[in-house]
Parts: C-alpha cells; sequence; structure tokens
C-alpha cells in the first residue's frame, strides 16, 4: 500500500515536471513567435502596406486633386470670370476636354460674379446663396488659408450618387476670390480602387477626415459606420490617428477576440487620413494551432513516459520485493517475510476466531550429510525438503525457512491435533523420501515441534514454545513429533 503511494507520488512529481516543462517552453515558444508576427506585421509589414497604397493611391485619388488644382492655376480661368463667361461654349468645351482628358467623372466651374454653375453634365445652373445645394461653393468662397477642399456629398443634380467633389478656389492677381474649379469623382470608382486593395493586401483600408469621420473605404469598411470614435475598439486610439502626421503611425487595438494592428497617416492633399488595418488573428490562429498541436503530442509523450515509468519501477519493486522476501536457495518465503505474514494471518485469526497453529522443523544430523556429501548435496537436500513440505501443507497455509535446515509452517484455521497430524504426514513422507543421495539409500529424517496459537501470546512466545516442542523432539531421539501444549488455563484456544 505504501509502496503504491510512493509510486504514485513519484508518478505526480514526474507528471509535474513533465506538464511544467512542456508549458513553460511551449508557452514561451508560442509568445515569442507571436511578438515576432506582430513585431513583424506592426513595424514591416503593415507601413510597407501603408506606403504602396499610399503611392498606389496618389494616382487614383490625387490625381483629381492635381487636375483640380491645375484648373484653378489656368490663366484662362480667371479671364473667363473676369468677362462674365461671355464664350459660354470655349468653358463647356473646355470641362468636357478635361473630363475625356483625364478620365474623370466630372468637372465644374462656378463664377462668383455671375453665380453660375458650368458643368459637364448639362446646362449651367443657378448658384443661389441660402440654398442647401449650394452651399459648398459659399463655403469655399468664405474659406480662410486653405485652397481647396475635398468633400464627399451626394450628387443630387443629376446622378444621385455618393460623389467626392475636389473643390479649388480660384483667385485672381490680386489674390481676390473670383470663383471655385474642380473635378467630381463617384465613390464607386473610388471605392472600387480600395476594394482592389483591401484584397490585394488583406487589410481593412478606408479614409477618414480631420475630424475622424470616416470618408471613404472600400468594402470592409461601412461609410456608415460612421466616426472612429463609435467604432468598437477604435474609440481609445482616435486621438492618436488624428495627429496631422505625414509620417506613418502604428498603433494597436483590440476587437472583441481579435488583436487589430493600425497604420496610419495624413494625406495633406485630400486632408484626410489613410488608415489602414490588420487583422493579426489570422496570422495567430495557425500558431495557435501549432502550439496547441505542440501541446498534445507532448501530452501524448508524458502518458507515455508517465506508462512506461510506472510499469518499469513496478516491476523492480515486485523484483525488489520479491528478492527480499524469498530465499534464494528454495524458493520460499524468508524469516522477514514471515514477520510480516505472521502479523497478518494472527489478525485474521483472532478476527475469524479460527485456530492457528505452526510446525517448526528441523533436518536430523545434517551437518552428517553436508560432512558425508558436501554442501552442494546439502543444498539439495534442503531443497527437497522444502518441496515435500510445499506438497503435503494445504495451499493456503505457508511454508517458510527458518533459517539454515529449519523452517516454520503456518496452518491457518488449523488446531493442534490437525497441525500434528500434518506434521506425522510430513515427517513420515520426508523418512519415505529417496533423496538421491551417493552411495544407495541414506535416511533423511526431520524432527518437529508443534504448537497452536493463542490471543494473548505474543510473536516471541509462540515460536519459543514452537522451538521448545522441536528441542523435546530431538532428545526424543529425533525423527519425531512433538507438541506444545499450553499450561496457562485463561489463554484461549479458537
Ligand atoms: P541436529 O539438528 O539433529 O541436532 O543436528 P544437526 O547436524 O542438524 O545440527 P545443527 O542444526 O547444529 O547443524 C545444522 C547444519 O546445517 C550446520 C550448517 O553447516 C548446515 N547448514 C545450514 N544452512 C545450510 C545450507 O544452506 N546449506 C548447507 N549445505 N548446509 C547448511
Ligand atoms: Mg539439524
Ligand atoms: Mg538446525
Amino acid at each position: 500500500m505504501r509502496l503504491f503511494a510512493a509510486n504514485y507520488r513519484l508518478l505526480g512529481w514526474i507528471t509535474l515536471i513533465l506538464v511544467g516543462g512542456f508549458l513553460t517552453t511551449s508557452f514561451a515558444a508560442y509568445m515569442a513567435s507571436r511578438q515576432a508576427i506582430e513585431h513583424s506585421i506592426s513595424e514591416q509589414a503593415l507601413p510597407l502596406t501603408g506606403d504602396i497604397i499610399h503611392s498606389g493611391l496618389q494616382k487614383d485619388i490625387l490625381y483629381p486633386v492635381f487636375i483640380s488644382s491645375m484648373m484653378a492655376q489656368d490663366p484662362r480661368m480667371v479671364d473667363w470670370m473676369r468677362s462674365g463667361e461671355k464664350d459660354e461654349a470655349a468653358i463647356l468645351d473646355y470641362l468636357s476636354g478635361i473630363k475625356r482628358k483625364y478620365a474623370i467623372v466630372g468637372s465644374f466651374i462656378g463664377a462668383d460674379a455671375s453665380r453660375k454653375l458650368y458643368h459637364t453634365y448639362g446646362p449651367p445652373d443657378d448658384l443661389q446663396e441660402g440654398r442647401a445645394l449650394d452651399r459648398w461653393f459659399f463655403r469655399m468662397k468664405t474659406m480662410k488659408g486653405e485652397k481647396f477642399e475635398t468633400n464627399v456629398d451626394v450628387e443630387t443634380r443629376y446622378s444621385g450618387l455618393p460623389t467626392l467633389f475636389i473643390n479649388h478656389r480660384v483667385l485672381d492677381a490680386q489674390g481676390k476670390f473670383v470663383g471655385v474649379t474642380g473635378v467630381s469623382v463617384t465613390l464607386e470608382t473610388l471605392n472600387q480602387v480600395l476594394s482592389s486593395y483591401q484584397a490585394r493586401y488583406g487589410a481593412s483600408i478606408y479614409f477618414v477626415d480631420g475630424a475622424g469621420k470616416v470618408v471613404l473605404s472600400g468594402a470592409a469598411v461601412a461609410v456608415d459606420e460612421g466616426h472612429l470614435t463609435t467604432r468598437s475598439g477604435m474609440r481609445d486610439i482616435a486621438a492618436a490617428i488624428l495627429n496631422r502626421r505625414t509620417e506613418p503611425t502604428s498603433l494597436a487595438y483590440r476587437n472583441g477576440k481579435s488583436d487589430v494592428l493600425v497604420n496610419s497617416r495624413y494625406v495633406p492633399e485630400l486632408k484626410w487620413y489613410l488608415v489602414v488595418e490588420q487583422n493579426v488573428s489570422g496570422n495567430i490562429d495557425p500558431l495557435t494551432r501549432i502550439f496547441a498541436i505542440n501541446f498534445a503530442v507532448s501530452f501524448g509523450v508524458m502518458l507515455l513516459v508517465l506508462v512506461v515509468t510506472l510499469l518499469t519501477v513496478n516491476r523492480f519493486q515486485r523484483a525488489l520485493h520479491k528478492m527480499a522476501s524469498t530465499d534464494a536457495l528454495t524458493g520460499l518465503l524468508n524469516r522477514q517475510a514471515l514477520a510480516v505474514l505472521f502479523r497478518q494471518t494472527t489478525l485474521m485469526s483472532k478476527r475469524s476466531r479460527r485456530p492457528l497453529s505452526a510446525i517448526l522443523f528441523d533436518i536430523d544430523h545434517f551437518k552428517g550429510v553436508n560432512d558425508a556429501f558436501g554442501h552442494m548435496v546439502g543444498d539439495s537436500v534442503i531443497r527437497q525438503v522444502a518441496e515435500i513440505a510445499l506438497d503435503v501443507v494445504r495451499e493456503s497455509d505457508a511454508v517458510t525457512r527458518w533459517g539454515g535446515e529449519e523452517y516454520l509452517v503456518l496452518l491457518s484455521d488449523c488446531k493442534l491435533s490437525a497441525a500434528i497430524g500434518v506434521a506425522e504426514n510430513l515427517r513420515r513422507r520426508v523418512a519415505d523420501h529417496d533423496f538421491g543421495l551417493p552411495g544407495g539409500k541414506f535416511m533423511v529424517t526431520i524432527s518437529l515441534g508443534v504448537a497452536q496459537y493463542h490471543d494473548n501470546e505474543s510473536e516471541n512466545s509462540f515460536f519459543t514454545r514452537a522451538d521448545d516442542a522441536l528441542y523435546g523432539a530431538k532428545h526424543g531421539g529425533r525423527n519425531y513429533t512433538n507438541a506444545s501444549y499450553v499450561q496457562d488455563s485463561t489463554a484461549q484456544l479458537f
């Protein structure tokens, strides 16, 4: 029992060490890889993606800004507006030329003096102060410091589509505002551009204006997700994004269970921020899977090690136990094992109130056997006597080697008279046995002392009584069975 507890304690320690070791190394490797991946995404991949997208967008989005600026710089523009746009045909020609040449959706000129809006959608319109439709023009007129604005609006007059207008102030030589010119691009076109980048780089790409309002996004971010401060997880880093810095800013936030890395930069030409977001959970998931597989394999190895250890330890322990408790010559239990067995047997006997007896026997004149035939033959005799004893007693009885050529047999559930019967039987069997000693038949006999255990008796006293009985048998002439009868009248025999 104690042996088992010790075994399991050993296994517990091994498990603890293995699990601890596997977990620590796997987890450390996982964390290191995760950090390396996140670092490479946030410090290399994402800024690079930002750069590529930024320069790619130059062509697609900044292009209209340059055209708008170029139109505003055109010397004819001021002339036309000063002269009250007398040559309307030339103006419309110019606008459709721009539209055609640069593959722009629309271009327009709004003159302050005549309050007329020339455009490529159709005949000129009026510009009326106070009308919501024309508010942009009067905003441009009163604009201070800036030369242009980018403005996302629904093109209400003609197409009804969300459209990006790039409005540029036109100033005369004295710097006085004379009108607005610019181009329009439907968001559809721009969204397609953004979507293609998003698909290519597996990132969310969108623009926010100076206040953090989402103005342009591909399919991944709905414009009506509105504002940086209302996007979940973004709230905390919104202020850090809107920093007016044209160099890329690296940030991170958590959206539910996902870690999202953010790279943002201010694009002064648009007055917008380009935000590139990448959900790194997709990159981390395979790592988590590897970690799980790694752990499962480690766990399997651990189980294997535990099973092998348990089997090996048990086998060694059994072998050790056997070595410690059996006699090498006869294979009988030795005296140490008998001590343990005796304690168990007496307990059982008391509990079940069944008698217990012992036979202590010794080979007669054994010295003579040794002297006559040598020790090897002596050993063989000792072995054969053991075999006879095992054969004579019941399987439930224990035959042990008490010492040199002395044996002790414990007979459970056996009272003195029955034990004397067994002893006599044994004595006869030995006397009749042919031990195969050289020089024909040589008598080997044994003397036996029999005693029955009584409940208030110590181990020592019980065996002493058996030994005394044996001594009596020797004195009685050997090849003899002698019993010990208890004199104590209070002793209880079962
Ligand atoms: P008796 O018991 O009849 O009085 O005479 P004995 O000759 O048997 O006397 P004793 O018990 O004193 O001697 C026992 C001898 O047994 C002594 C020892 O050399 C021998 N002996 C003890 N153990 C072994 C053993 O394992 N192998 C052999 N060959 N001899 C042993
Ligand atoms: Mg002897
Ligand atoms: Mg002896």
